[in-house]
């Protein structure tokens, strides 16, 4: 009898077992020039293979919509607009500008999607890095600047008021593209997943119930360790890094990371981690916050309904907003 009992509940773990691997599902595609991983839980094969598959193809699809790298996109059409006439774009183009004039107004032009003069003039893109001359910085300085961008819903059109400007949407799209996988994915039928778009992280449901999606903030100096994790259910996570495309030259770090008011790699954070409601917000934000640095940066989130900031000054300090407090696990105080 009560042999049968320990029997009956391995079998029991076995099949608990079997159910919680045979029933998480991963794939991962190069898109936007960065690796999405997407992870779909509590459904067979087929359908969340099915759901993972349309999911992909949005971000696909949102791809050519919003980069910077074609002359067709609508990007590619508003600046190659600029200081000549408005373009008509697609509904999700406005939607993304439209938060990213919001997001540049909130922070004070640290976040700035006309940043684009200034990262073609950095070329953080090319091989050959050098430290563009002082003039230089200063011209590209000049066209940037968020006010002098129009977006108009009604008509959907966006204009560029100076020859010159260039929209870069690198802070920003990658968010919005884990928003709008999540909802393809939720449309599907999926009710429990998570999407990631390089550092760009949307939670869909929880992963099992009672048990919450667990992420990792990459410790900003010590490759392939964590700082701390979190745990979020129906929520985004954004972290934006010195660490992840720079050159160091003279001993100075130079990343991607703008100043618009320097026009230079922003100083104050190594790294800046954001929880947030929509990735979109977490994405502009955590660029945001990373240029702001600590004091101004967490000052920013906590002005937002429903967003937390875990912020790493440039000393290597670890700054949290008061509703995280003790909430990153592992985080040695
Ligand atoms: P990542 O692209 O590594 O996820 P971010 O979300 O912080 O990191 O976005 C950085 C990208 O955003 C840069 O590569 C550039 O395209 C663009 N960018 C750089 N500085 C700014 C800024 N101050 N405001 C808005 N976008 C920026
Ligand atoms: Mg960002």
């Amino acid at each position: 009898m009560r042999k049968a009992g320990v029997v009956l509940v391995i079998v029991f773990l076995m099949a608990a077992g079997c159910r919680e691997s045979s029933d998480v599902h991963r794939r991962t595609q190069y898109l936007m020039g960065t690796v999405v991983t997407i992870t779909v839980a509590g459904l067979a094969e087929e359908d969340a293979s099915r759901a993972m598959s349309a999911a992909f193809e949005e971000i696909r699809r949102l791809e050519g919509v919003l980069t910077f790298f074609s002359e067709e996109s609508d990007l590619g059409r508003i600046n190659a607009a600029a200081g000549a006439r408005e373009v008509l774009v697609s509904a999700e183009t406005i939607e993304v500008l439209a938060e990213a004039l919001r997001i540049s107004d909130r922070s004070g032009g640290a976040f700035d999607a006309t940043i684009g003069p200034l990262v073609s003039l950095w070329g953080f893109e090319v091989k050959d890095r050098f430290v563009p001359p002082k003039e230089e910085i200063e011209r590209a300085r000049t066209l940037v600047n968020w006010r002098n961008m129009s977006v108009d819903p009604n008509l959907r059109t966006v204009r560029l008021e100076r020859k010159g400007m260039k929209v870069d949407l690198g802070g920003i799209a990658k968010g919005y593209a884990a928003d709008r996988a999540a909802e393809t994915l939720r449309k599907h039928g999926v009710s429990s997943a998570m999407v990631a778009v390089a550092g760009d992280i949307r939670a869909v449901g929880e992963k099992a119930p009672g048990v919450a999606w667990h992420v990792g903030i990459q410790h900003p100096r010590e490759p392939g360790a964590v700082l701390g994790s979190l745990r979020i259910a129906d929520r985004s996570v954004s972290t934006s890094g010195d660490y992840e495309r720079y050159f160091i030259k003279d001993g100075i770090r130079y990343h991607h990371i703008l100043n618009p008011a320097t026009g230079r790699p922003a100083a104050a954070s190594r790294s800046a981690t954001v929880l947030a409601p929509t990735t979109i917000l977490s994405d502009a934000l955590s660029t945001a916050a990373f240029v702001l640095g600590p004091e101004k940066g967490i000052g920013l989130v906590q002005s937002f309904p429903g967003v937390e900031a875990v912020i790493v000054d440039r000393e290597g300090r670890v700054h949290v907003t008061p509703g995280l407090a003790g909430k990153v696990e592992g985080l040695a105080s």
